[in-house]
């Protein structure tokens, strides 16, 4: 496998420079070649002008292409216009195959299908590339078709844009299908020879603290933990609804969950209601965290991975990088992210609206990230990659600044989180006894009522309410010390027996009154359960009070009426305990 990298300035030069790659085919074996063009000159006839040249210069030479934000040639930012690849496949048994489609969202899955069937059809293929226009469209749903495709076949790919990242004008070919301002264009690879290793970086790290997607429709994003999506860039960040949001926002994207993978999307404009237009599609309820970025964490990132692109010992280096990286670097800087992987093997590609790359067997549309594909025919060549990555620069004394100011905001949220936790526990816990108190065990009832009523769960509420006899006189008798232990004793009684069922909710009531919530229907069920209670409470010696007793009430719901006649009723059944002789159970069908 061989690649030149080449520009169209003018027919001359490239003509030229043709003749001489041409030349270097005669003398090399050769069997398919293509030709990847990525321009950032929007004029559809500049373009069909070069492809008219590799058509007529090179007739059984293959070629796609698209528009881009700005081209890589030799791993750097190149200011040329429209730059070329050329790759020369050196093994017969490698195959390629160019397939164009028309682009857009409600046909998007039969251009899938299509595809599917090609790669069904031809067991060679191994690797897919893809060059689509996607502004404005939600990409969900050709990921989830193309997510369906054989699995050991790999996709890599990129969006074609503009220069002009305000204009939605983009567009892609490929030889012998022309320009579509809407189309998809792949390129399909493989053979036994033939091997690919993609990967993604972005270098971007999360923060820990999550937001929920509350509110999404396609890129809009409407709420964060049901507030406006711009308060938390305001509120955390202090970042202003100004014209230098997108820069802004570019050091602090959001990472959002999805399986292992995390997926940046960067917020491009802020709305007047507050919303806002991010990079691509958001999912409701998807977890959200924000990322941030600096150049040294960034560049340490590209070197470490880097480090298995150069181990791959590759022969064509390809790059989908985001044109939101290049804003964020500037064009002076941006080059620093893929110059080192043109030491390694020819680079080149261009910056895009969206990087496409399989994972897993799942297609995932990333922003903001490097896509990387490391080519090769054949076995490698060399025995080692080229160093990229210096282990020296973890040791302790140089870590940049910016982690340790991370270390400190996740250890304090850490410990602020821990805290909040701790208060919410004890907001709804009992002292005394460790059950839940009166305001949340009403709650509960309250909720678990509700469900029965409007059948969103099944038809099962019981309760169970109890009373410790005749406790006055052990507190009057043996003090009030001796009457908290015989509280707690009854809620450890409560706690051993509801034990095998986790759903019971066990509350205190009141002073010596308790309530069982227990989702069941069966009444006869939820007796034997009270009658148990009864039992091992009266069994239960006290050091000075001996043997106590309790009344229990035992109800189940009806349908039709209120939380408050359920607990009247409970209420009820144990008046009638307790008017009966205590120390038993008593029933309220
Ligand atoms: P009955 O059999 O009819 O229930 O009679 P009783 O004596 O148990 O009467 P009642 O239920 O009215 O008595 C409640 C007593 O519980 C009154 C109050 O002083 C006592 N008490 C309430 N909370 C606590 C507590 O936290 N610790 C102790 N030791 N006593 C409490
Ligand atoms: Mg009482
Ligand atoms: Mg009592």
């Amino acid at each position: 496998m061989k690649q030149f990298n080449l520009v169209y300035e003018d027919d001359n030069a490239f003509l030229e420079r043709l003749g001489e790659i041409q030349d270097w085919c005669k003398t090399n074996t050769s069997y398919t070649v293509v030709f990847r063009i990525y321009s950032q000159d929007m004029d559809k006839t500049h373009i069909a002008h070069v492809c008219q040249l590799l058509d007529d210069e090179w007739p059984e030479a293959l070629y796609l292409g698209c528009t881009s934000n700005a081209n890589i040639l030799d791993g750097s930012l190149t200011e040329k216009k429209i730059i070329l690849t050329c790759t020369i496949f050196e093994y017969p048994t490698t195959q390629a195959k160019l397939l164009q489609y028309p682009f857009l969202e409600e046909n998007c899955k039969e251009d899938v299908r299509d595809l599917m069937r090609h790669c069904e059809e031809n067991p060679w293929i191994n690797s897919i590339e893809m060059l689509a226009t996607i502004m404005d469209m939600s990409m969900k749903g050709f990921c989830d078709e193309m997510s369906k495709l054989r699995s050991d076949i790999q996709v890599f790919g990129g969006g074609a844009f503009n220069p002009n990242m305000d204009d939605e004008y983009a567009g892609v070919f490929s030889k012998g299908n022309g320009f579509l301002e809407h189309g998809i264009v792949f390129l399909l690879m493989g053979g036994e020879d033939f091997h690919v290793y993609s990967t993604f970086i972005s270098g971007w790290k999360p923060l820990k603290r999550k937001f929920c997607v509350t509110r999404a429709e396609k890129s809009i994003l409407y709420e964060l933990d049901g507030k406006p999506a711009f308060d938390v860039y305001h509120k955390f960040l202090n970042i202003k609804k100004n014209d230098k949001f997108f820069s802004n926002t570019l050091e602090f994207p959001f990472f959002v969950e999805h399986d292992d993978v995390d997926i940046l999307r960067c917020p491009l404009a802020v709305n007047e209601d507050d919303s806002l237009v991010m990079s691509s599609d958001m999912e409701e309820n998807s977890v959200v965290r924000f990322a941030y970025g600096d150049p040294e964490t960034i560049l340490r990132s590209i070197r470490k991975d880097g480090q298995i692109i150069s181990d791959f010992l590759p022969e064509v280096i390809q790059t989908f990088s985001c044109a939101a990286r290049r804003a964020f670097w500037g064009d002076d800087n941006i080059s620093q992210e893929t110059v080192l992987f043109s030491n390694v093997a020819p680079t080149a590609g261009f910056y895009t609206h969206g990087e496409f790359i399989r994972i897993n067997g799942d297609m995932l549309n990333f922003n903001v990230t490097l896509v990387l594909v490391a080519m090769r025919e054949g076995e490698p060549k060399k025995k080692k990659g080229i160093n990229f990555y210096d282990a020296s620069m973890d040791v302790i004394e140089k870590i940049p600044m910016i982690w340790r100011f991370v270390s400190f905001i996740e250890a304090s949220t850490a410990e602020l989180e821990e805290m909040n936790r701790q208060m919410a526990i004890t907001a709804i816990t009992d002292g005394l006894t460790k059950l839940y108190n009166r305001a949340e065990i009403e709650r509960r009832i309250r909720e678990a009522f509700d469900e029965y009523l409007n059948g969103t769960a099944e038809k099962k509420v019981s309760l169970i309410m109890l009373d410790i006899d005749n406790f006055k006189k052990v507190n009057d008798t043996y003090g009030h010390k001796e009457g908290d232990n015989v509280i707690i004793a009854l809620s450890d009684v409560l706690r051993k027996v509801t034990l095998g069922s986790s759903s019971c909710s066990l509350g205190r009531w009141g002073g010596e009154e308790f309530m069982v919530l227990i989702p069941e229907n069966n009444i006869d069920t939820v007796v034997k359960i009270a009658e148990k209670i009864r039992a091992v409470f009266a069994e239960t010696l006290f050091e000075l009070a001996g043997h106590q007793t309790v009344s229990i009430g035992v109800t189940q719901g009806r349908e039709g009426e209120t939380a408050d006649s359920l607990c009247s009723r409970v209420d009820e059944a144990l008046y009638t305990a307790k008017k009966t002789g205590k120390n038993r159970v008593v029933k309220i069908d």
